[in-house]
């Protein structure tokens, strides 16, 4: 087939990506590729809206070779909405812990429990309703829709954006209100016919998405586009006119924010230790998940920790300081700092100020949801006891 005119013009279309002309061609090309390429997934052997929905909102920031346990061990322990809505938020959170971004898991039991009040069970169909339930954007709406019922909603994330970029040879700022919303017409103006026709091929809105995402995932990358492998490289004006790499432009990255967390292992003569819970977790680190009491400083500190500990819980022992520990959450770097704090018995804090405490074995406090901050320090911690103690805490 001749390569379809490029035209040469960096002028950013409205949405008309692919002139009609050729979009038959073009749709063609792409879902021939994704019949054939396409990475066998587990979440791909489903068209279930409750699966799909799980393994969409595990997908957001997180990489598809680190949601593939999480799914399978997700979906094994709520194997249907109804289990998910009915089962109590600690154990979806343990279920969830180590996969971070904790906000999601609360969301999904959230509207777990308003799917089956409001909706039988049953995932709606239409997108208002489902924009209506907590976590849910306009992304995984159109994914989970698209994928499970068929329904003509386009998807634009990250791999699409690119791809459509490049495909136009878009250049500035994609994330301006007014070109992602010409980007979102443009990617809702590629959505094949659903039915056989002469106008072009028919498929499911939903294989058509993921062939979008999956090109993006695996050939147009953002540093290294694969364009001699590209099933539409001849419909690409940033290919013919040399400029993949540069579109889209990079967005500059954050500056990396560092911070301390000073840390209180509280340790009775039983290996028992304190771990707290607060509302006001949901937007730090702990994600209101069960954390050692702590604070955070721009260093260790270990007098302010000592003024926390004496005003939330009376406690005046002295602070012991145990080996650092470091930690990452997307642009912020912390140097966790624990210290161990010996008491007679483990204190009951005034219980307006926390939404709860647990006084686990130390040697045993992931048997609570608890972030990958907080199991870092209690490793630290144990690495740092004498065997003595060490038996103490795990033989109690
Ligand atoms: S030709 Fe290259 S830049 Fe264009 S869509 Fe294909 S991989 Fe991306």
């Amino acid at each position: 087939m001749p390569a379809p005119a490029i035209s040469r013009s960096l002028a950013p279309p409205k949405d008309e990506i692919i002139l009609p002309a050729e979009l038959p061609a073009f749709q063609t090309q792409l879902l021939g590729w994704f019949a054939e390429a396409k990475r066998d997934l587990d979440w791909r052997r489903t068209r279930d809206a409750y699966r799909v929905w799980i393994s969409e909102i595990m997908l957001q920031q997180t990489r598809v070779a680190a949601v593939l346990p999480y799914y399978q061990r997700f979906l094994a322990r709520f194997p249907t909405l109804d289990a998910l809505a009915r089962a109590r938020l600690d154990t979806v959170l343990r279920s969830w812990a180590g996969l971070g971004y904790y906000s999601r898991a609360r969301n999904l039991h959230r509207a777990a429990k308003e799917i089956v009040d409001r909706h039988g069970g049953e995932f709606p169909r239409r997108i208002e309703e489902a924009l209506a339930l907590p976590g849910i954007g306009h992304y995984t709406a159109a994914a989970v829709l698209s994928i499970a019922y068929g329904e003509p909603h386009a998807v634009l994330d990250g791999n699409v954006v690119r791809v459509l970029a490049r495909l136009g040879a878009i250049r500035g700022d994609l994330r301006r209100p007014k070109r992602w919303r010409e980007l979102a017409a443009a990617a809702n103006a590629l959505l094949p016919p659903q039915a056989a026709s002469a106008a072009g091929p028919p498929s499911s809105p939903g294989d058509w998405n993921q062939a979008m995402m999956e090109l993006g995932a695996t050939l147009c990358t953002p540093r290294g586009p694969q364009c001699a492998a590209c099933p539409v490289a001849r419909w690409c004006r940033a290919h013919a006119l040399g400029i993949a790499l540069r579109v889209p432009a990079p967005r500059p990255k954050p500056k990396p924010v560092r911070l301390a967390l000073s840390a209180a292992v509280l340790l009775d003569p039983r290996g028992r230790t304190l771990l707290v819970r607060q509302e006001s977790d949901h937007s730090t680190l702990f994600s209101s998940l069960w954390h050692f009491p702590a604070i955070q400083s721009a260093r260790p500190a270990p007098e302010k920790l000592s003024r926390y500990l004496q005003s939330a819980f009376g406690i005046t022992a002295a602070l012991e300081v145990l080996p650092l520990a470091r930690h990452t959450v997307t642009f912020r770097r912390i140097l966790l700092a624990p210290f161990l704090v010996r008491v007679t018995k483990l204190p009951v804090p005034n219980p307006s100020a926390m939404e709860g405490v647990r006084t686990p074995r130390l040697a045993e406090i992931e048997c609570l949801p608890i972030s990958s901050a907080t199991k870092k320090i209690a490793a630290a911690s144990l690495a740092a006891l004498p065997r003595r103690r060490q038996r103490a805490s795990s033989s109690f």
